[in-house]
């Protein structure tokens, strides 16, 4: 098989291979209805009571407040439109400009169905200011949602003093962390935040499964209506191979967190070393404090969907943007919230390391991309 070099984490990670072994059982002996009384579901019911609370752990929450969903885009959609119909669709919500479109698509339709909602403009580093916050929070507002960690920048929001900002306004908090658990801790009584969604594809786990964290006292409207899995909130058969790989790869992810920040920020400091010996120009975005491993570089003159091409014809995968937008070859709506200059923002790529990646795949993404720059 061709050699090739997977440097787009930030759109999805490998399975980890422990993590399908986990699974296998509950796809080919284990797989009985976990809703049904008899013995033959009884492993299977224990394999979903135990991924509730290994997830729980990795988070400090307390089980009964993780509830599984098909991944990241579902628990968004649930934390907006469950406050949404909660509230009759009626008062704002307060979100940024840089959120994936998961929030940004969700926030279109309940603004048609009569909600307000406001949008925070960022830094130039794609950080939203608790002051912008202050300032946008009235009497009206129902829900304040604003992203972990960016993906497309990897920039990471000061989640804790935000939602303390919409507490002390009694607004709930939602944070899409999808880009953020399992690759930095996250500790939900720490932030204190009331609602959090994350999908197992982006720490190693398989894709189409993911959890909504609500704290016990939060009332929401459910997601899917039907039957009484979830506690009635969200119905549904529950798909325990997929659950117990997820389970699986959080804990293992967390539990090798501090050796794969590491890893990761070690990459970045061979990438752009390389790229500096080599008298490359480029501009890194993003905040200082980010994700591991997220890489977005702007090389001025050039157009990134063609660098993309180029890479990908050396056999490295890279994107512009985010992996949901790759069709829309428009400027992405992040970088153009942090204000970047047009030309720069035009020959933007992201490059995302995952724990797999080494210093030897760095070296050849240099080397390919000092190839196509010169
Ligand atoms: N939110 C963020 C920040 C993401 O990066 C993504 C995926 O790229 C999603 C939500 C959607 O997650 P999923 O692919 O599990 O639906």
């Amino acid at each position: 098989m061709k050699e090739y070099i997977y440097a787009d984490n930030a759109a999805t990670t490998k399975l980890d291979m422990d993590a399908f072994e986990a699974m296998k059982p509950y796809l080919l002996e284990e797989y009985g209805n976990v809703s049904q009384p008899y013995s033959f579901s009884r492993s299977g019911k224990r394999a979903l009571k135990d991924a509730r609370e290994t997830i729980a752990r990795c988070i400090n929450a307390e089980p009964e407040e993780i509830f599984f969903t098909s991944g990241g885009t579902e628990s968004d959609n649930w934390a907006l439109k469950g406050v949404a119909f909660k509230n009759k669709f009626i008062g704002n919500i307060v979100t940024s400009e840089i959120e994936h479109h998961a929030i940004l698509n969700t926030c279109k339709i309940l603004n048609d169905a009569g909600m307000i909602i406001k949008y925070l403009a960022v830094t130039k580093n794609a950080q939203v200011e608790v002051k912008e916050l202050k300032e946008n929070l009235d009497s009206d507002t129902k829900l304040v949602t604003i992203m972990f960690a960016n993906n497309e920048v990897g920039s990471i929001q000061q989640i804790r003093e935000l939602a303390e900002a919409a507490h002390n306004r009694d607004v709930l908090f939602h944070t899409d962390a999808v880009q953020a658990v399992g690759h930095v801790k996250i500790d939900v009584k720490d932030l204190n935040v009331d609602m959090l969604s994350a999908s197992a594809h982006k720490f190693n786990g398989p894709k189409g499964i993911g959890f909504f964290y609500k704290k016990n006292k939060v009332q929401i409207a459910p997601y899917m209506n039907g039957g009484a899995q979830e506690k009635g909130l969200r119905a549904g058969t529950e798909n325990i191979a997929f659950i117990v790989a997820m389970a699986y790869a959080l804990k293992k992810n967390c539990e090798e967190l501090e050796q794969n920040e590491k890893h990761l920020f070690h990459l970045e400091k061979v990438l752009e070393h390389g790229l500096r010996e080599n008298n490359i120009v480029y501009r890194r975005n993003g905040a200082e404090v980010h994700i591991p491993g997220n890489v977005n570089l702007s090389f001025p003159g050039y157009e990134g969907e063609v660098l993309l091409h180029r890479l990908d014809l050396m056999g490295i995968s890279v994107s512009t943007g985010s992996a949901c937008d790759s069709v829309n070859t428009q400027i992405s709506h992040v970088l153009q919230a942090m204000k970047l200059d047009e030309a720069l923002a035009r020959g933007t790529i992201r490059i995302s390391f995952g724990k797999n990646n080494t210093v030897e795949d760095v070296k050849k993404i240099v080397f390919a991309l000092t190839k196509i720059l010169n």
